[in-house]
Protein backbone atom coordinates (compact mmCIF):
# COMPACT_ATOMS: atom_id res chain seq x y z
CA UNK A 1 0.00 0.00 0.00
CA UNK A 2 1.46 3.35 -0.77
CA UNK A 3 1.98 5.55 1.94
CA UNK A 4 1.28 9.27 1.15
CA UNK A 5 3.52 11.98 3.23
CA UNK A 6 2.86 15.98 2.69
CA UNK A 7 6.34 16.78 1.65
CA UNK A 8 8.61 19.23 -0.50
CA UNK A 9 11.33 18.35 -2.35
CA UNK A 10 14.55 17.84 -0.98
CA UNK A 11 15.92 20.69 -3.67
CA UNK A 12 13.32 23.50 -2.50
CA UNK A 13 14.79 23.56 0.66
CA UNK A 14 18.72 22.36 0.09
CA UNK A 15 19.77 22.51 -3.29
CA UNK A 16 23.00 21.20 -3.99
CA UNK A 17 23.05 20.99 -7.74
CA UNK A 18 23.34 17.76 -9.26
CA UNK A 19 24.92 16.69 -6.58
CA UNK A 20 24.50 14.76 -3.46
CA UNK A 21 23.62 16.36 -0.12
CA UNK A 22 26.85 15.87 2.59
CA UNK A 23 26.55 16.45 6.11
CA UNK A 24 29.10 15.59 7.99
CA UNK A 25 30.77 16.31 11.47
CA UNK A 26 31.75 14.30 14.60
CA UNK A 27 29.92 12.16 16.44
CA UNK A 28 29.76 14.12 19.35
CA UNK A 29 30.63 17.90 19.94
CA UNK A 30 33.79 17.13 22.51
CA UNK A 31 35.27 20.48 23.28
CA UNK A 32 35.02 23.90 21.93
CA UNK A 33 38.11 23.36 20.07
CA UNK A 34 37.43 20.02 18.68
CA UNK A 35 34.46 20.93 17.23
CA UNK A 36 35.18 24.98 15.79
CA UNK A 37 38.84 22.91 14.35
CA UNK A 38 36.69 19.78 12.55
CA UNK A 39 34.11 22.14 11.38
CA UNK A 40 36.85 24.54 9.56
CA UNK A 41 38.48 21.56 8.22
CA UNK A 42 35.11 19.97 6.83
CA UNK A 43 34.57 23.85 5.33
CA UNK A 44 37.93 23.68 4.10
CA UNK A 45 37.35 20.83 1.67
CA UNK A 46 34.51 22.37 0.07
CA UNK A 47 32.63 19.14 -0.38
CA UNK A 48 30.03 19.33 3.08
CA UNK A 49 26.61 21.01 3.02
CA UNK A 50 25.84 20.76 6.38
CA UNK A 51 27.66 20.31 9.92
CA UNK A 52 26.51 17.31 11.82
CA UNK A 53 27.84 16.87 15.71
CA UNK A 54 25.72 15.35 18.56
CA UNK A 55 25.00 17.72 21.85
CA UNK A 56 22.72 15.20 23.45
CA UNK A 57 24.18 11.23 22.89
CA UNK A 58 21.46 8.61 23.48
CA UNK A 59 24.24 5.75 25.00
CA UNK A 60 23.26 2.11 24.98
CA UNK A 61 24.53 1.47 28.58
CA UNK A 62 24.85 4.50 31.22
CA UNK A 63 27.92 5.15 33.05
CA UNK A 64 29.83 6.16 29.45
CA UNK A 65 29.37 9.97 27.88
CA UNK A 66 26.32 11.26 27.70
CA UNK A 67 26.97 14.44 25.40
CA UNK A 68 28.02 17.76 26.70
CA UNK A 69 25.11 19.22 26.54
CA UNK A 70 23.75 22.75 25.88
CA UNK A 71 26.89 24.27 26.04
CA UNK A 72 27.84 22.68 23.18
CA UNK A 73 25.15 24.47 21.32
CA UNK A 74 27.19 27.86 21.82
CA UNK A 75 29.92 26.47 20.18
CA UNK A 76 28.07 25.23 17.43
CA UNK A 77 26.42 28.39 16.86
CA UNK A 78 30.37 29.67 16.58
CA UNK A 79 30.88 27.30 14.24
CA UNK A 80 28.23 27.87 12.37
CA UNK A 81 29.20 31.70 12.31
CA UNK A 82 32.83 30.82 11.55
CA UNK A 83 32.38 28.17 8.59
CA UNK A 84 29.07 29.91 7.32
CA UNK A 85 27.85 26.01 6.96
CA UNK A 86 24.41 25.20 8.50
CA UNK A 87 24.26 22.85 11.39
CA UNK A 88 22.75 19.63 12.71
CA UNK A 89 22.24 17.84 15.59
CA UNK A 90 20.00 14.78 17.23
CA UNK A 91 16.52 15.98 19.46
CA UNK A 92 15.28 13.33 21.10
CA UNK A 93 12.95 15.67 23.71
CA UNK A 94 10.70 18.43 23.33
CA UNK A 95 13.55 20.40 25.41
CA UNK A 96 16.24 19.28 22.91
CA UNK A 97 14.17 20.95 20.00
CA UNK A 98 13.44 24.01 22.01
CA UNK A 99 16.93 24.81 23.01
CA UNK A 100 17.62 23.23 19.59
CA UNK A 101 15.97 26.71 17.70
CA UNK A 102 17.22 28.77 20.06
CA UNK A 103 20.53 27.96 19.67
CA UNK A 104 20.23 28.19 15.68
CA UNK A 105 20.62 24.84 14.42
CA UNK A 106 19.24 24.36 11.15
CA UNK A 107 18.69 20.49 10.74
CA UNK A 108 17.31 18.47 13.51
CA UNK A 109 17.54 14.47 13.19
CA UNK A 110 15.69 11.98 15.32
CA UNK A 111 18.06 9.45 16.11
CA UNK A 112 17.47 5.75 15.52
CA UNK A 113 16.45 4.55 19.51
CA UNK A 114 13.98 7.47 19.60
CA UNK A 115 12.27 6.55 16.38
CA UNK A 116 11.60 3.09 18.09
CA UNK A 117 9.79 5.03 20.35
CA UNK A 118 6.47 6.20 19.31
CA UNK A 119 5.45 8.58 22.73
CA UNK A 120 9.01 10.02 22.27
CA UNK A 121 8.12 10.61 18.57
CA UNK A 122 5.18 12.61 19.34
CA UNK A 123 6.49 14.81 21.84
CA UNK A 124 9.38 15.78 19.05
CA UNK A 125 6.62 16.12 16.82
CA UNK A 126 4.33 18.30 19.17
CA UNK A 127 7.12 20.31 19.80
CA UNK A 128 7.82 21.17 15.83
CA UNK A 129 4.01 21.95 15.86
CA UNK A 130 3.77 25.41 13.68
CA UNK A 131 7.82 25.54 13.20
CA UNK A 132 9.65 25.51 9.69
CA UNK A 133 12.84 23.67 10.04
CA UNK A 134 14.23 20.27 8.21
CA UNK A 135 13.62 17.00 9.98
CA UNK A 136 15.45 14.24 9.25
CA UNK A 137 14.62 11.00 10.39
CA UNK A 138 16.73 7.57 11.00
CA UNK A 139 15.77 4.66 10.76
CA UNK A 140 14.67 2.70 14.21
CA UNK A 141 17.24 0.37 15.01
CA UNK A 142 15.48 -2.48 14.63
CA UNK A 143 14.00 -3.65 11.26
CA UNK A 144 10.50 -2.53 11.53
CA UNK A 145 9.70 -0.33 8.52
CA UNK A 146 6.16 0.90 9.63
CA UNK A 147 7.94 2.43 12.64
CA UNK A 148 9.93 4.02 10.60
CA UNK A 149 7.07 5.02 8.17
CA UNK A 150 5.35 5.84 11.34
CA UNK A 151 7.83 8.37 12.56
CA UNK A 152 7.71 10.46 9.46
CA UNK A 153 4.30 10.29 9.55
CA UNK A 154 4.02 11.94 13.19
CA UNK A 155 6.21 14.51 11.96
CA UNK A 156 4.83 15.31 8.81
CA UNK A 157 1.57 15.58 10.71
CA UNK A 158 2.76 18.12 13.19
CA UNK A 159 3.35 20.31 9.86
CA UNK A 160 6.68 19.19 9.24
CA UNK A 161 7.29 19.39 5.15
CA UNK A 162 10.72 19.54 4.75
CA UNK A 163 11.34 15.33 5.63
CA UNK A 164 13.85 13.27 4.53
CA UNK A 165 14.62 9.57 6.36
CA UNK A 166 18.03 8.44 7.22
CA UNK A 167 19.29 4.77 6.87
CA UNK A 168 21.86 3.88 9.63
CA UNK A 169 21.19 0.10 9.11
CA UNK A 170 19.39 -2.23 12.18
CA UNK A 171 21.24 -3.61 14.83
CA UNK A 172 21.19 -7.52 15.12
CA UNK A 173 22.32 -9.95 17.65
CA UNK A 174 24.86 -11.92 14.90
CA UNK A 175 27.95 -10.20 15.01
CA UNK A 176 28.81 -9.65 11.08
CA UNK A 177 31.43 -6.90 9.02
CA UNK A 178 28.94 -4.57 9.95
CA UNK A 179 28.00 -2.50 13.00
CA UNK A 180 24.59 -2.52 11.96
CA UNK A 181 23.47 -4.57 9.48
CA UNK A 182 22.18 -2.51 6.20
CA UNK A 183 19.13 -4.76 5.15
CA UNK A 184 19.09 -2.52 1.95
CA UNK A 185 15.83 -4.18 1.23
CA UNK A 186 13.91 -2.28 3.98
CA UNK A 187 15.08 0.97 2.54
CA UNK A 188 14.43 -0.03 -1.04
CA UNK A 189 10.66 -1.01 0.22
CA UNK A 190 10.92 2.68 2.16
CA UNK A 191 11.28 4.27 -1.55
CA UNK A 192 8.68 2.05 -3.64
CA UNK A 193 6.35 3.19 -1.20
CA UNK A 194 7.17 6.62 -0.35
CA UNK A 195 9.15 7.57 -3.66
CA UNK A 196 8.95 11.27 -3.31
CA UNK A 197 10.69 11.16 0.10
CA UNK A 198 14.74 11.86 0.12
CA UNK A 199 17.09 9.04 2.00
CA UNK A 200 20.16 9.78 2.73
CA UNK A 201 22.44 7.23 3.70
CA UNK A 202 24.73 7.23 7.22
CA UNK A 203 27.52 4.64 6.10
CA UNK A 204 29.47 5.28 9.89
CA UNK A 205 26.51 3.56 11.90
CA UNK A 206 26.38 0.84 9.20
CA UNK A 207 29.75 0.18 9.16
CA UNK A 208 30.79 1.00 12.47
CA UNK A 209 34.98 1.40 11.49
CA UNK A 210 36.39 3.49 8.81
CA UNK A 211 37.69 0.61 5.73
CA UNK A 212 34.12 -0.42 5.36
CA UNK A 213 32.74 3.16 4.67
CA UNK A 214 33.32 3.80 0.45
CA UNK A 215 31.65 0.76 -0.41
CA UNK A 216 28.54 1.26 1.77
CA UNK A 217 28.42 4.84 0.60
CA UNK A 218 28.92 3.92 -2.91
CA UNK A 219 25.81 1.55 -2.92
CA UNK A 220 23.87 4.19 -1.22
CA UNK A 221 24.49 6.57 -4.20
CA UNK A 222 23.96 3.26 -6.64
CA UNK A 223 20.53 2.84 -4.76
CA UNK A 224 19.55 6.51 -5.57
CA UNK A 225 20.25 7.82 -1.75
CA UNK A 226 20.42 11.64 -2.45
CA UNK A 227 22.74 12.35 0.40
CA UNK A 228 25.10 10.88 2.71
CA UNK A 229 25.42 11.60 7.11
CA UNK A 230 29.20 10.69 7.68
CA UNK A 231 30.81 11.10 11.01
CA UNK A 232 34.13 13.01 10.51
CA UNK A 233 36.32 13.87 13.98
CA UNK A 234 39.87 15.95 13.73
CA UNK A 235 41.62 13.53 15.48
CA UNK A 236 39.12 10.09 15.41
CA UNK A 237 41.92 7.94 17.53
CA UNK A 238 40.71 9.94 20.61
CA UNK A 239 37.23 10.43 19.73
CA UNK A 240 34.89 10.11 22.95
CA UNK A 241 32.56 8.00 20.73
CA UNK A 242 32.71 6.08 18.19
CA UNK A 243 36.40 6.38 17.67
CA UNK A 244 36.19 3.66 14.61
CA UNK A 245 33.94 4.50 12.62
CA UNK A 246 35.19 7.99 12.30
CA UNK A 247 37.34 10.00 9.07
CA UNK A 248 39.42 12.90 9.25
CA UNK A 249 37.89 15.57 7.04
CA UNK A 250 40.82 15.07 5.03
CA UNK A 251 40.00 10.96 4.57
CA UNK A 252 36.43 12.43 3.86
CA UNK A 253 37.42 14.82 1.20
CA UNK A 254 39.68 11.78 -0.38
CA UNK A 255 36.48 9.18 0.05
CA UNK A 256 33.92 11.67 -1.42
CA UNK A 257 36.55 12.28 -4.29
CA UNK A 258 36.65 8.74 -5.05
CA UNK A 259 32.65 7.77 -5.32
CA UNK A 260 30.46 8.29 -8.02
CA UNK A 261 26.97 10.01 -8.12
CA UNK A 262 25.03 9.00 -10.96
CA UNK A 263 21.46 10.26 -9.96
CA UNK A 264 20.28 13.90 -10.04
CA UNK A 265 17.71 13.97 -8.28
CA UNK A 266 14.37 16.18 -7.27
C1 LIG B 1 24.65 9.43 15.88
O1 LIG B 1 24.30 9.90 14.78
O2 LIG B 1 25.72 9.74 16.43
C2 LIG B 1 23.81 8.41 16.52
C3 LIG B 1 23.71 8.29 17.83
O3 LIG B 1 23.22 7.64 15.63
P1 LIG B 1 22.07 6.52 15.71
O4 LIG B 1 20.85 7.21 16.25
O5 LIG B 1 21.94 6.14 14.27
O6 LIG B 1 22.57 5.41 16.57
MN1 LIG C 1 27.87 8.23 16.35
Amino acid sequence: MKQTLDIVPLKSWFDTGDAPLIIAGPCSAETEEQLVATAHLLANTGKVNVLRAGIWKPRTRPGEFEGIGSIGLQWYRRAKEETGLPISTEVATAKHVEEALAAGVDILWIGARSTANPFTVQEIADALKGVDVPVLIKNPVNPDLSLWLGALERVNRAGIKKLAAIHRGFSSYEKTAFRNEPMWDIAIQLKTLVPELPVINDPSHICGNRELIPYIAQKAFDMDMQGLIVESHIDPSVAWTDAKQQVTPQALSDLLSNLTYRHAKS
